[in-house]
């Protein structure tokens, strides 16, 4: 069998690692070196080191090789009610890991292996590969439908590193700010809405916090869905599937996910429900978990604040049926762990939700109101 993954960004080196592990196909990477690939994507869940585990038996002492500092959780500050800290597991973590050296560490990795075959080109079409199987993650894809999310652009800058191992969630007057601790720098990205601030007024809201920098990067958020993914010869993964804004480090677990699910089905393992509907209440569920926090709004009581708690009731209301007696149950406190891992829920377990709902003030009659809408 031949497996070719289209981009080599950490989607793809991803789908890359997961396929060397797990299989025994031929694995071509193929990657047009003039479209280079995306600079952010620093945090993640905790589905990265497993991956990275599995694959190269990567340890703590691996760690300073992508620059990486351990993730415990997200401090959220200045959201809903009161701070809070949404923290994993006692002995579970994620990482807060340098892009750059990541890719650069699996490429490493799977070169040593000498079943995965790098190549230059560019891809014109996904279906013309000659390939039993396609993991597209060149990054982007021409079918965009585009979902409406409280925030739309991005202003990023650098700092010297800070000892911390929690993800800052800071929320501002048009946004939130988000600071990843690594090993060499802090990456802090101010994510906000073009609609009520400029990208001076972003720019300086984002030096108050921070303090002032010689330079930083401004670039556009615009969340895209790229259509239903039918579970083919041809699977879509990384930001080819789709982006939302990096609120709880989705993107990434959401990649893995995808992957996973591709190993299943391409090796028929029984799958009782068709992907495309699985693969669309995990995008529902991804952008349930990244809502409910703007539902309760912030300390700062903004035009930005009034519309994204109007964004985010509407998306609430259009999760499905199971996934929202999910969320009631987690509300009346009567979950139990057996449905910690069905149905997927973005990577968080049960108790990541509980945290996230107590800190952030949802109560069941808000689950309610969205179950009746
Ligand atoms: C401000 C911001 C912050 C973010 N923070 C996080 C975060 O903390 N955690 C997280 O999980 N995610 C985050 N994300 C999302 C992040 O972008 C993705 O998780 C991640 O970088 C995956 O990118 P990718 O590999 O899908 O695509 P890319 O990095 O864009 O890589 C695409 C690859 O495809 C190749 N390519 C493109 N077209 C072709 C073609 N036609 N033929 C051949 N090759 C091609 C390119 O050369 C490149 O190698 C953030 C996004 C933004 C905007």
């Amino acid at each position: 069998m031949k497996l070719t993954i289209v981009g080599r960004g950490t989607a793809g080196l991803m789908g890359a690692a997961h396929f060397w592990k797990w299989t025994d196909w031929e694995i071509e990477v193929i990657g047009d070196p003039t479209i280079p690939p995306v600079t952010v994507g620093e945090g993640s869940q905790m589905a990265l080191p497993i991956l990275l585990n599995e694959a190269f038996m990567f340890r703590y002492e691996d760690l300073p090789e992508i620059g990486a500092v351990p993730k415990r959780g997200v401090d959220y500050r200045g959201w809903g009610k009161q701070d809070f800290i949404h923290d994993f597991p006692v002995g579970a973590y994620a990482l807060h890991f340098d892009a750059g050296k990541l890719r650069e560490y699996i490429t490493k990795k799977l070169l040593e292996t000498k079943r995965v075959r790098f190549t230059d080109g560019h891809v014109n079409n996904v279906e013309d590969l000659d390939a039993d199987f396609v993991l597209d993650c060149s990054g982007t894809n021409a079918e965009k439908e585009y979902v409406e999310e409280p925030v739309n652009a991005a202003v990023i800058v650098n700092k010297p590193p800070i000892d911390s191992e929690y993800t800052l969630a800071q929320a501002m007057r048009h946004g939130w700010t988000f600071g990843i601790p690594l090993l060499e720098r802090t990456s802090y990205g101010y994510i906000y809405n073009t609609d009520y601030a400029t990208e001076e007024e972003a720019v300086n809201e984002l030096y108050e916090l921070v303090g002032e920098c010689d330079t930083y990067t401004h670039m556009k958020l615009d969340a895209y869905h790229t259509g239903i993914q039918k579970g083919g010869r041809v699977f879509r993964s990384g930001n080819a599937s789709h982006l939302l804004e990096p609120l709880e480090a989705t993107a990434l677990e959401t990649a893995n996910w995808i992957n996973r699910e591709a190993w299943d089905y391409w090796n028929k393992i029984f799958k009782t429900t068709p992907f495309n509907i699985e693969y669309e209440n995990a995008l529902q569920r991804v952008e349930a978990i990244i809502n409910l926090h703007y539902l309760k709004g912030s300390v700062h009581k903004t035009p930005f604040w009034k519309n994204a708690k109007r964004i985010a009731t509407e998306t609430m209301k259009t999760i499905d049926e199971e996934s929202l007696i999910k969320l009631l149950a987690v509300a009346k406190n009567e979950e139990n762990t057996s449905s910690d891992l069905h149905p997927w829920f973005g990577g968080w377990t049960n108790i990541s939700l509980k945290q996230n709902f107590q800190g952030l003030g949802i109560k069941q009659k808000d689950v309610k109101e969205w179950m009746a809408a």
